[in-house]
């Protein structure tokens, strides 16, 4: 393939992308945004293979790794659960960190990648390898620490080392020296030591600033270590002079990092304090124990059974559904959709609040609604709906906890103090549905459970649901 027939099939690239993300951005056009998206991802792939860079010794290397990486991929992609996928993300996103610094090393150490360059492009083409492989590195260990977290592997419990910040601080400091080292070696053998080092730092702070997170704001970081996977691909892509990377990379990275702040505005927190880490561990001088998942029930709860829950459904005229995990784990969502179309059929009013951070990942509960075909324009977003719980007859509680616990209004010293809330309890009735009286993500106990006017129903929620359907088709 020449030259200008890469370049035009990169520029298609480039611009099926966009248009995918522009599909992403709404449910309704999100299957084209992914498709454009694929078509843009196979015709980058083809023309880098086929492009004039790669020479045909080279070919069989490169399909031979596709071979191997492809079929991980897939087979991971039919294995995993739907309650698992971000764990499976933040997997990929340690990949392209270690790529990034895979490849910043063999550009570094491979004699003929600088050998034509004048002193002053070496120096950005250095700058280029040390950056590439910070943001690689710390992508890299975070994401391998985020994967441990959303499995359950490493506990949510945040870590706070002594004098955290100072620690951070002195990181910094030593990238920036071994920085001004490295650029300053005079052979590739010199250089290597800083290099390392640098390495070794990035590795230990992407580690560092993920243990220091609290269980709840683990979305928040999730979607900042997808903007950094971003970064690490756009600087990989000036490493390798490489400009379809550049530009993609720098959509992930800044579409990850609008996500971000999407984020941080939906739990209330200041982007700043997510980077250096360590919150989410009790705000107002709380005490971070209490994120640990020890929470202690405190009072009465009132149960109910799967027919007097279909009871307060029949006489409400008013309903807000709000689903969370454990709707996706129960699978539930398409029995709540049966719910929702006869009490809809009886006229009443339901409709669904979405909190931002509900379920693990962002858009998951939207993703399963989508799924059971429930109606988009019932769907609405915490903002949208959270002033009219006051005159909510039943809000039913599936599998969530805590989006719902009024503890992040009420306790300055709650873990997840100042997080927005679905003020669920506002409503005449609320029924939570869930299995036992365990915590949520975050590990604290919620103060809703006790509250007079809610219920509990305890069991799986499809199979709570399934009864809950039985006993209202049977008047
Ligand atoms: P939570 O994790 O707070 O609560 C889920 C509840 O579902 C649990 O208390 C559990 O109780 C219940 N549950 C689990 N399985 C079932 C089942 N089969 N049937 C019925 N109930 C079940 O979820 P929320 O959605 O309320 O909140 C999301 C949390 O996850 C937040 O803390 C958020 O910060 C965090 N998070 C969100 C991410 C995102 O991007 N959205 C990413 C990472 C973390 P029980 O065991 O008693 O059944």
């Amino acid at each position: 393939m020449s030259e200008s027939l890469a370049t035009v099939s990169y520029i298609g690239a480039t611009i099926l992308f966009i248009l995918s993300l522009g599909g992403l951005s709404n449910p309704e056009s999100s299957r084209r945004g992914n498709l454009y998206g694929m078509i843009g991802m196979t015709i980058a792939v083809l023309a880098t293979i086929f492009g004039p860079r790669v020479t045909m010794a080279g070919i069989p290397w490169i399909i031979g790794a596709m071979v191997v990486g492809g079929s991980v991929g897939l087979y991971a992609a039919r294995k995993v659960q739907m309650t698992q996928m971000p764990e499976l993300v933040a997997l990929m996103h340690s990949l392209v960190g270690l790529a990034a610094c895979l490849v910043g090393f063999a550009n570094y150490i491979d004699p003929a990648a600088a050998a034509h360059l004048t002193s002053a492009e070496k120096a950005i083409h250095e700058m280029e390898i040390y950056i590439g492989i910070l943001i690689g590195a710390v992508t890299f260990s975070g994401s391998i620490i985020a994967f441990g977290k959303l499995s359950g592997k490493i506990g949510g419990k945040p870590l706070l080392l002594p004098a955290r910040h100072w620690m951070n601080l002195l990181g910094l400091l030593i990238v920036i020296y071994s920085g001004w080292q490295f650029l300053h070696s005079a052979s590739v053998n010199a250089g290597m030591l800083p290099l390392t080092v640098m390495t070794v730092i990035a590795l230990l702070f992407g580690i560092h600033m993920v243990m220091a997170i609290g269980g709840a704001d683990m979305p928040v970081v999730v979607s900042m270590l997808n903007s950094y996977s971003g970064w690490a691909a756009a600087a990989t892509g000036f490493m390798l002079s490489n400009d379809l990377l550049i530009v993609t990379g720098a959509l992930v990275g800044s579409s990850g990092a609008i996500l971000s702040y999407i984020m941080c505005r939906a739990m209330n927190r200041h982007f700043i304090s997510v980077i250096a880490g360590g919150f989410g561990t009790g705000t107002g001088g709380g005490t971070p124990a209490a994120a640990n998942g020890d929470a202690q029930p405190a009072g009465e709860v009132v149960a109910v059974s799967a027919v007097e829950t279909a009871e307060l459904l029949r006489e409400a005229r008013n309903v807000i559904i709000v689903p969370g995990y454990g709707m996706a784990v129960a699978q539930a969502q398409h029995t709540v959709y049966e719910i929702t179309k006869h009490l809809r059929e009886k006229g009443i009013n339901v409709r669904f609040g979405i909190h931002p951070v509900a379920g693990r990942m962002p858009g998951h509960m939207n993703v399963l609604l989508a799924e059971a075909k429930v109606p988009y324009d019932i769907v609405f977003e915490m903002d949208e709906l959270n002033a009219d719980f006051p005159n909510t007859d039943v809000a039913m509680v599936i599998g969530a906890n805590d989006i719902v616990n009024p503890a992040a209004q009420d306790d300055p010293n709650s873990p997840i103090a100042g997080m927005p809330v679905l003020e669920v309890w506002k409503a005449k009735t609320s029924i939570v549905m869930k299995r036992s009286m365990a915590s949520g993500y975050a590990g604290v106990d919620n103060p809703l459970f006790y509250k007079e006017n809610n219920r509990m129903l305890f069991g799986d929620a499809k199979k709570m649901l399934d009864e809950v359907f039985v006993a209202l088709k049977t008047e």
